[in-house]
């Protein structure tokens, strides 16, 4: 595999727009990289393409509302070492790496990604999976970063045995965008490892937003981890310029489902540092959502979920009647275990 970092080199392949151009990493973004793959998706003559908005940086980005921060989830909050996060009772999440082959603008875990730590440490996965070992209340882990398949396979084994061992009933999230960013990296090799810990279901959780990532290559990728036998689940975030429309959704959901990756989550964007420009106003996304659930079947439609600030954990937008102020600039939402929360309309 293949990537860009720089700029000047992106240049070469795309015409970048002065927006582009004037992007500067600062400490509240995440790098410059762009898998040749992905690149070869995007159409250098439309610099609207909404995959390459995905992947390319711009000045947008250096500027943040007073409302945004790098942990809008409160995740350090929560965490019960650098790298375990205990935010509810029955799951944790585990931060492998802060790597990933490709940098999404709008990933919201920009207080870790991109940050150079590098994988986690041997006492950091001891320590970790003794924890687990020792709530047995928790019975899902999420494996994720950063990107958890830029680990070599045998170090993906080492990482899932030493919880296994603790806990050979522990449920795994094994979530990844390789399917989209390089799905090259998913190979016979890889299946083999996972299909070693058989004691408890594994799940392959994708990140697939605009319906051309779908790609022959994509596709062989995702039907290798279904013949195997590992349910897949999409979470997409709803994206300005991406996929805020209901047709683009509708096909995105569709081909995911007949791909045999169920559309799971639609997420509001996260309140993250420099994602203003990429977020879409709840009052739009509630009427985008209406018009995509009349488009597609109950199986194809994923959740239109905020996951809240402050880890007030996740409102399903579609049931939870959010009501709008009279001035029209916050939401009032009531979580599943009925606290009242104010969100930002913009
Ligand atoms: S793949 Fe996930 S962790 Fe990596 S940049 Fe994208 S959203 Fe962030």
């Amino acid at each position: 595999m293949s990537q860009i970092h720089t700029l000047e080199a992106l240049q070469k392949t795309l015409r970048l727009t002065p927006s582009e151009m004037a992007w500067h990493e600062d400490s509240s973004t995440v790098p410059l990289a762009i898998t040749d793959h992905f690149l070869s998706l995007i159409d250098p003559d439309d610099p609207c393409d909404p995959l390459r908005a995905q992947v390319v940086p711009t000045a947008m980005e250096n500027s943040s509302r007073s409302w945004e921060n790098i942990d809008p989830l409160a995740e350090v909050a929560h965490s019960i070492n650098p790298r375990l996060v205990h935010r509810y009772a029955n799951r944790v999440a585990f931060l492998v790496t802060d790597v990933c082959p490709m940098y999404c603008r709008h990933c919201f875990r920009r207080r870790f990604t991109g940050s150079l730590q590098g994988p986690a440490s041997e006492d950091e996965i001891n320590q970790s999976a003794d924890y687990v070992g020792e709530h047995p209340e928790i019975r899902e882990i999420l494996l994720t970063g950063g990107d958890m398949l830029t680990l070599s396979n045998n170090a993906v084994e080492h990482l899932i045995g030493a919880f296994r061992s603790r806990r050979p009933d522990l449920m795994i999230r094994l979530c990844t965008r390789y399917l989209a960013s390089d799905p090259s990296r998913i190979d016979c090799d890889l299946i083999n490892v996972l299909r070693k810990f058989n004691t408890a279901p594994i799940f392959i959780m994708t990140q697939f937003n605009h319906p051309r990532e779908l790609c022959p290559e994509s596709l062989r990728a995702i039907a290798l981890f279904a013949d195997a036998g590992f349910p897949l689940f999409n979470q997409s975030v709803l994206l300005h310029g991406v996929n805020d429309d209901p047709e683009v959704l509708a096909k995105l959901c569709e081909n995911l489902l007949a791909a045999r990756v169920k559309p799971y989550y639609l997420f509001q964007g996260d309140l993250v540092s420099g994602t203003s420009h990429f977020r879409v106003p709840l009052e739009r996304g509630i009427d985008i959502f209406r018009k995509l659930s009349q488009l597609v079947s109950g199986l194809a439609l994923p959740v239109y979920a905020i996951d809240l600030p402050n880890g007030m954990g996740k409102v399903n937008i579609g049931t939870s009647d959010p009501v709008l102020d009279e001035d029209h600039s916050r939401w009032t939402l009531k979580t599943p275990d009925g606290h009242v929360v104010s969100y930002p309309a913009e």
